[in-house]
């Protein structure tokens, strides 16, 4: 096992990273920008290193000063969290170039997984099903009329290299095919330096399900079941579950296996998520994360497991602790992401936290980097805590949801909390009747 590991993130998931490592009984090193140097992260880790100034780009995206950090620090392996370096094949080359260990998948299986088209292509041969659309990628205009008469509007353009849901434009009809066609290759070039596009049918009705894969490297995965992340503003979660509130047994062990399996026939290492859409008791797959997600809180919670833990394990050469027969699935888990952001129009809203009480009890659990005092930088995403209820079955965590949001305190700036207060009060939200299209429109009604 390593003596010591080097985080490279900040925020709450490098607080995730350095919990699992010292329980492990590893040394922790805090990377940080200068914006961070009294960020939690930096005060919980047993050693840290200021890489550069606060632009991510110079300082927790710079992979010539995280190098640096390990070799001063005597760390021997990398563990990216989510964002900035953890979906770099480039980042893992480098890492093991200089005969370190990046706690995550190879870079192989990062660079076919980043590329949406590769990465359709490559999951269609493993038996897994797809949403129906181009094959590959789409590089004229008339090509992508054609295409659309061909599997009927809607359609969705999509950025093979997209994330984060930028470059994904949705056509409803031939007249909107050029302008959605032209402004999905544009954000494809402006955020990702890539203007290739495919598309996709376009889901009416889906529900947003994920599965959570987790690999040895040697040929054995299993899955961890479903996470139901349909509650979407701009095509990026809110409100995250598991078990899903409308997925059955037979399905989750049908298409649970289908994932393992392709996981397992590609020998993939650590932990990934393999999303899709879920429509009419289908599955279609849209894409796969090669690294561990802002929700997977909410599988540890129902199965007992941390995969952080995990990952540290596999990466160290170690076994899984765990087979496809132990994991068994107990209650039901809810996430919320908190944002320091102001409603109605979600504006990031940084600034000073006057006061920061985290709610507790049974069955509530906190990932927060905040701290009274705490001044929350403006450069970085807005996400400044996850409040994530454990209970007996989905009636008793969105009790516990109501309850621990009420015990919340976070003052001095604007966050979603009301948000989660006025979702709570919803029909809809309890029943679990809603797909990727019901945040968006009860926005528009209520806010
Ligand atoms: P990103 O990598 O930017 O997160 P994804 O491919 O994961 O993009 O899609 C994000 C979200 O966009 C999905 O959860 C879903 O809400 C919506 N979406 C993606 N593809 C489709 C589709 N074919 N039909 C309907 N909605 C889609």
């Amino acid at each position: 096992m390593f003596n010591k590991i080097l985080v490279a993130n900040r925020g709450e998931i490098a607080l995730r990273v350095i919990r699992a490592a010292r329980e492990m009984g590893i040394r922790s090193v805090a990377v940080h920008s200068t914006a961070d140097s009294d960020a939690m992260h930096v005060r919980m880790a047993d050693e840290s290193v200021c890489v550069g100034p606060p632009p991510s780009a110079r300082s927790y995206l710079s992979i010539p000063s995280i190098i640096a950090a390990c070799e001063i620090t005597g760390a021997e392996a990398i563990h990216p969290g989510y964002g900035f370096l953890s979906e770099n094949a480039n980042f893992v080359q480098v890492i093991e170039d200089h005969g370190l260990t990046f706690i995550g998948p190879t870079a192989e299986h990062i660079r076919v997984m980043g590329d949406k088209i590769t990465a359709k292509e490559t999951m269609k041969k493993l038996g897994v099903p797809c949403v129906p659309g181009s094959e590959g990628g789409v590089p004229s205009l008339d090509d992508a009329k054609e295409i659309g008469e061909a599997i009927g509007y809607p359609v969705i353009i999509k950025a093979t290299a997209g994330g984060g849901g930028k470059g994904m434009k949705v056509a409803r009809s031939a007249k909107e095919m050029e302008r959605a066609f032209m402004t999905a290759r544009a954000e494809g070039q402006a955020n990702f330096g890539n203007d290739e596009v495919y598309i996709e049918k376009y889901l009416t009705t889906p529900r947003h399900i994920e599965i959570q894969v987790f690999g040895d490297g040697r040929g054995r995965a299993v899955h961890l079941g479903e996470r139901d992340c349909s509650l979407q503003r701009r095509h990026q979660k809110v409100f995250e579950e598991a078990p899903g509130p409308i997925i059955t047994p037979e399905e989750r062990a049908r298409i649970g296996k289908v994932c393992a399996d392709a996981m397992a026939d590609i020998k993939y290492i650590g932990a990934g998520t393999i999303e899709f859409l879920y429509e009419n008791g289908e599955f279609y797959f849209i894409e796969m994360n090669t690294r561990l997600q802002v929700e997977h809180p909410v599988t540890e919670a129902i199965f007992g497991v941390d995969l952080v833990r995990e990952q540290i394990r596999v990466a160290a050469g170690m076994e899984m602790s765990f087979q496809q027969d132990d994991l068994k699935i107990n209650g039901h888990a809810i996430e919320v992401r908190i944002n320091a952001e102001k409603l109605p129009n979600f504006s990031p809203c940084p600034g000073r936290i006057t006061q920061y009480h985290a709610p507790g009890g049974l069955g509530v659990r906190m990932d927060s980097a905040l701290y009274d005092g705490y001044r929350i930088p403006p450069y970085y995403d807005s996400l400044i805590g996850k409040l994530i209820v454990h209970g007996r079955d989905r009636p008793e965590a969105l009790a516990r949801l109501n309850r621990a949001l009420g015990e919340l305190i976070v003052d001095g700036v604007d966050t979603t909390v009301p948000l989660f207060h006025a979702l709570l009060q919803e029909k809809d939200i309890h029943t679990g009747d809603y797909n990727i299209h019901w945040l968006e429109k009860w926005l528009e009604a209520n806010l």
